[in-house]
Order: structure tokens, then C-alpha cells, then sequence
């Protein structure tokens, strides 16, 4: 793309509205713009980084054999009332009415959806297990909206729902999508802590959430600091193995990460003094396994080997799609702006011309654009006549991992300058070599 033919409209002053430095750096790069309380317009740039956030959700999911649809987001009220959640649910649900009279409501989960969808289809425990999930926009009307995408009230989430035969079956279930979150994150740069979470009225040991540990995360949390030396990686994982789906829950699990909900003092006391670590974290996703709540009260049952006719055993699993994107900008950034983790950035790299105009200078900038793209690479080109100062300032906030800075000084001795937002290390190199430097970075990025 080419900086003078795209829509970015970055701020020049800090918006005054944002208590807190994602929601200021998404609205002063042009990533977003508040539409009503909580409600977001998804700007191209931010619009940019959503889809590859989703699209790494998917890949992930349809790893671990996870089966992607698409469910609305107004659903009927009836639904609910049979669940009784109707009433449960409270202030949090918008509720309206269409022309007929009709309860309707814009969905902030799906489990009442999904439960109709599969007891209408399946009736036999030979279609089991099965996992669907999708990613779809949901509404908490909540009472104080806020950090802009990080609390808001239309958001973007994936929501997966496992149906099984069994507890046992279920359980698997759970520590699949364990795994397979681990590996999410991390392919965004991310680390994202499982901690023992609260059942709330529903009970049980069975929920995780995963934690990005941030200063302005909304959750007090406890842990042991070797939870943190813990990475995923790139290991091979077979999703259908019960152990070693087991085995990395086991790995995960086992050190004391809790959040304020379910911490424990006497058992922290047990962690080595040097090692607790009390401090604030972002919930980016949850795991839940909830056995036959559902399927009990909307009849979701299946025959099962014996011919005998039972409930299925349940779980859902979020992901904070929207909410990513602030907890990425938390965890990653400095006093000039975003650093964005290859995985997830919204160009490749960015290519800043000193000399507009300058006959040299615009034939190799549009040459290197050229070869970027021809390697499937998404460069930003910043064209525009600007000052080099002010070309830097916007690079420097937008946070592409990667700078190519081209100026007639360097041509003459036939070199670019390659910069990391990382680091700020520089590199002076061949406009050829600074291409295949940044092809080899981003090919080892799945
Ligand atoms: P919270 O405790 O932060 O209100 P939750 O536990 O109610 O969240 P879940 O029902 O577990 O949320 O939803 C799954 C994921 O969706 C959460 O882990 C979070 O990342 C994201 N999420 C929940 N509420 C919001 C919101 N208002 N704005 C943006 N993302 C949200
Ligand atoms: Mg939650």
C-alpha cells in the first residue's frame, strides 16, 4: 500500500479520552473510531490487525479439528427462557423487540443457540465428538464501557462448544482446546498465562483463563513466576492423543497461577518466596467445561453404544478477538508507539523515502515495493512529501516491525538501511539483501 492512496487518519495530539496507552496508541495510529460508547468503527489499519488476529484463531482451531460456522447475532428470546437465562442474564443483555412484538436479543454468548442447532441434528453417539465454534460479534451492554476495545460493548469473539458422550470425552475436549489456545497466542506474540478460574454458579475445577500480565489488566492475579519460563513453542502436538493434550495441561497447570476470584493464600504460601509474583493481567480467552447444564434443560441428548438415551456433556471456550488487539498493544510498545509482533502486523514492513521527488531515490523505493510484493510480502510505503522527521514519527507509531529507509546519501554507496522498531538497531545493506532479510523473517512465521 501506498501511504498516499490509503486511509489513515493518525492523530497528532493524545486523544484525552483514553486512560490507558493501547486505547490511546489505536486512536492516534487511525485504528479506530468510537462510534457510540463501546462501539467501535474498525478503521483499514485496525480493521487490518482484526482479520489477522481471526485468522489466526482459525487456523488454530481447525488444527485441533475444531468445525467453523457462522451463527447470527440476534437471536430469539425463546431460546433462553428454556435454558433460564432469559432472566438470569440482567442489564447486561440488550433486549429489543421486532415489528411483531417479538423478544429478541443481540447475543453476548451462544450456548443456547448451538444446544437448538445440535439437538435438531444429532441423535446418536456415533457422530461424537464434535466440536463447532465461530466468530461473531457479540453485545454486553456493559455498565461501564471502557479502555476502548479492551471493555467494550459490541465485541468480537470466538466462542467454540464441544459436545460429547462423556465426562471423560468432555475432558479431552477441554485439554484440546488448552493446547490449542497456547499455540494461539503465542503465534500473536503473546503469553498468555492459564489460571485457575472461578466456576461462578455453575462450580467445578473445570475453567482456565488465560492472562496477559499487563499493568492496566482488570484482573488482580497470583502466580508462581516459573509459570512465565513455560513456552509452547513449535512442538508437534497430536490433538486426538489424550495424553499429550493431558500431559500439556499437566505441564501448564500444575505451578499456582490463580486469579483473585479462586486465589488461595495458604497454598501461595507454599510457592518459594522468591518466586510469588502478585500483579494485574488481561483475560484474552476461557476454557469451561460445564457437563449436561445445557443439554438438560434443552433436551440435547444422544443414544448412546448401550442404546440408552443421555444428555451430552458440554464445554465452551472464548476468545477475545477484539480485545487482542489492546492486550497486544499492552504487552508490546514503547514511548513512540505500537511494536507489533510479526505475527500480527498490519504491513510487513514499511518503506520511508527522505527525498520525495528525488528521481533515485522514488525509482528504488518503487523497485523495493515491487519486490516485496512479488514475494507475497505487504509492504507500507510511505511516499508521501513529508519531512524524513515526521515519515519517521508515523512509522515509529503505527509499530511495522520493520523499516526500510531509502535516501540518495545511502544509494550512492548502493545501500538501504534496514531498522527494527524492536530493538531501533540499523543495518545498512543492499536494497536486495534488506528484501530477502525481511522474506526470511516473515518465512518462519506460520
Ligand atoms: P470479563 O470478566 O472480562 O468481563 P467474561 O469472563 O465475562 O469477561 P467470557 O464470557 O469468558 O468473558 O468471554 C470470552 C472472552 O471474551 C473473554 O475472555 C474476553 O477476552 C472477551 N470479552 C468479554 N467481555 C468483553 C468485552 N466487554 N469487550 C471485549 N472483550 C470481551
Ligand atoms: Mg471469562
Amino acid at each position: 500500500m501506498r501511504l498516499s492512496r490509503y486511509f489513515l487518519p493518525v492523530l497528532k495530539e493524545n486523544p484525552s479520552e483514553a486512560q490507558i496507552v493501547s486505547h490511546r496508541l489505536m486512536l492516534r495510529a487511525g485504528m479506530i473510531k468510537q462510534a457510540s460508547a463501546g462501539i467501535y468503527s474498525w478503521l483499514p489499519l485496525g480493521f487490518k490487525v482484526l482479520r489477522k488476529i481471526e485468522n489466526i484463531v482459525h487456523e488454530e482451531q481447525q488444527r485441533a479439528g475444531h468445525i467453523p460456522m457462522l451463527m447470527p447475532t440476534l437471536q430469539s428470546a425463546d431460546l433462553w427462557r428454556e435454558s433460564g437465562r432469559y432472566d438470569d442474564y440482567g442489564e447486561e443483555m440488550l433486549r429489543i423487540k421486532d415489528r411483531h412484538g417479538r423478544d429478541m436479543l443481540y447475543g453476548p454468548t451462544n450456548e443456547e443457540l448451538i444446544t437448538d442447532i445440535f439437538r435438531s441434528h444429532v441423535g446418536s453417539y456415533k457422530d461424537l465428538p464434535l466440536t463447532l465454534y465461530h466468530i461473531q460479534w457479540k453485545f454486553r451492554d456493559e455498565i461501564r464501557p471502557r479502555f476502548g476495545v479492551m471493555r467494550g460493548r459490541e465485541f468480537f469473539m470466538k466462542d467454540g462448544y464441544n459436545f460429547d458422550l462423556t465426562k471423560e470425552d468432555a475432558l479431552h475436549a477441554y485439554n484440546r482446546h488448552l493446547v490449542s489456545y497456547l499455540r494461539t497466542y503465542e503465534r500473536m506474540g503473546l503469553q498468555a498465562i492459564p489460571m485457575r478460574a472461578d466456576g461462578g454458579p455453575i462450580g467445578g475445577d473445570y475453567t482456565h483463563e488465560f492472562l496477559v500480565l499487563a499493568e492496566t489488566g482488570e484482573s488482580e492475579v497470583f502466580y508462581d513466576s516459573a509459570v512465565t519460563d513455560l513456552t509452547f513453542g513449535d512442538r508437534e502436538i497430536d490433538y486426538d492423543s489424550v495424553d499429550q493434550c493431558a500431559a500439556v495441561l499437566e505441564e501448564f497447570t500444575s505451578k499456582y497461577a490463580r486469579t483473585d476470584e479462586t486465589h488461595d493464600e495458604a497454598l501461595f504460601a507454599e510457592v518459594p518466596k522468591d518466586r510469588q509474583r502478585t500483579a494485574r493481567g488481561i483475560e484474552v480467552g476461557q476454557i469451561f467445561y460445564f457437563g449436561t447444564k445445557y443439554s438438560e434443560a434443552m433436551g440435547a441428548k444422544v443414544q448412546g453404544p448401550d442404546g440408552k438415551t443421555v444428555p451430552v456433556h458440554m464445554g465452551s471456550h472464548g476468545i477475545g478477538v477484539s480485545r487482542l488487539l489492546g492486550a497486544i498493544i499492552e504487552a508490546s510498545h514503547d514511548d513512540k508507539g505500537i511494536i507489533w509482533p510479526e505475527g500480527v502486523t498490519p504491513f510487513h514492513a514499511g518503506i520511508v523515502n527522505l527525498k520525495q521527488g528525488d528521481e533515485e531515490a522514488d525509482a528504488a523505493c518503487d523497485a523495493l515495493y515491487a519486490s516485496l510484493k512479488a514475494l507475497g510480502l505487504d509492504p507500507l510505503y510511505d511516499d508521501r512529501n513529508e519531512r524524513a522527521g515526521g515519515k519517521f514519527a508515523t512509522m515509529d507509531l503505527l509499530g511495522l516491525p520493520w523499516r526500510i529507509t531509502v535516501g540518495p546519501r545511502g544509494l550512492k554507496n548502493g545501500v538501504v538501511e534496514l531498522t527494527s522498531r524492536r530493538t531501533g538497531e540499523s543495518e545498512e545493506m543492499p536494497p536486495e539483501a534488506a528484501v530477502q532479510k525481511i522474506a526470511q523473517i516473515y518465512a518462519g512465521i506460520a
